[in-house]
């Protein structure tokens, strides 16, 4: 479990790596998935995200980044995503 703050940490390191910028951050609960982002640079995670791990936190945050630069989950999408995934952040 890690707080909010250390999470946002965590988005902000990787938007950092990735070079993505995002405008805004919300917690709201999800029914069917983890996490979102809108056009307009707004990411949305579930705060059940919280209590999962670290390695699952960052593909959902990697994952969303990512699509601020690929609006897809085409061959490319995939590629980079499991590359930075492998690389990690720590
Ligand atoms: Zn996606």
């Amino acid at each position: 479990m890690v707080t909010k703050e250390d999470f946002i940490e965590r988005v902000e390191k990787w938007s950092a790596k990735l070079g993505v910028e995002y405008k805004e951050i919300h917690f709201r609960q999800m029914k069917t998935k983890w996490a979102s982002c809108s056009t307009r640079g707004r990411l949305t995670f579930d705060p059940d995200i919280l209590t999962r791990n670290l390695d699952f936190q960052d593909k959902s945050i990697v994952h969303e980044l990512l699509h601020f630069r690929y609006h897809n989950h085409g061959k490319m999408f995939k590629q980079i995503l499991s590359t930075y995934l492998s690389e990690g952040i720590d």
